[in-house]
């Protein structure tokens, strides 16, 4: 990865840290599942409001890290107007990309290849999962809490 990537990657994370998206509960949602990573204390929730197989909105709510919290800000950008198995798709597409050796490509993985630079730190991958596994569990229907654990 280049200087300006890795650091444009970095302004990223910085600015959904400081400016969550889609942050506060959700009116209307009707699906809800709380997160947690007891390894650094992320505490997340995650609202979806979904009909017709259509995320009509997707909010979160919580506190946490600044990984925690800019990685469910861009996730839930990034699902907001999506159908169910679409979302799926990007889902797997982040976790592959999380747990890859491969370098990041900006064009492929867009927001999501600023989420890799976590790789290279083993303790902070799973603030970065938190909000991704809360959401795959959100759209499987499953309602026991996610624990990083
Ligand atoms: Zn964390």
């Amino acid at each position: 990865m280049t200087e300006d990537l890795s650091n444009l990657y970095q302004e990223l994370i910085i600015d959904h840290n400081r400016h969550p998206r889609n942050f506060g509960a959700l009116d209307g949602a009707n699906r809800q599942l709380e997160g947690f990573n007891p390894l650094c204390g992320d505490k997340l929730t995650l609202y979806l409001k979904i009909s017709d197989h259509q995320i009509a909105d997707a909010h979160f709510s919580g506190e946490g890290c600044a990984i925690s919290i800019a990685s469910a800000s861009i996730m839930t950008d990034m699902v907001k107007s999506t159908s169910v198995a679409e979302a799926q798709k990007i889902f797997v597409r982040f976790h592959d990309l999380i747990h890859s050796t491969e370098p990041p490509d900006f064009l492929a993985h867009g927001k999501l290849a600023a989420l890799a630079g976590v790789r290279s730190f083993p303790s902070r991958v799973k603030c970065a999962t938190l909000g991704w596994h809360t959401l795959n569990s959100l759209l499987h229907n499953e309602i026991t809490p996610v624990s990083t654990e």
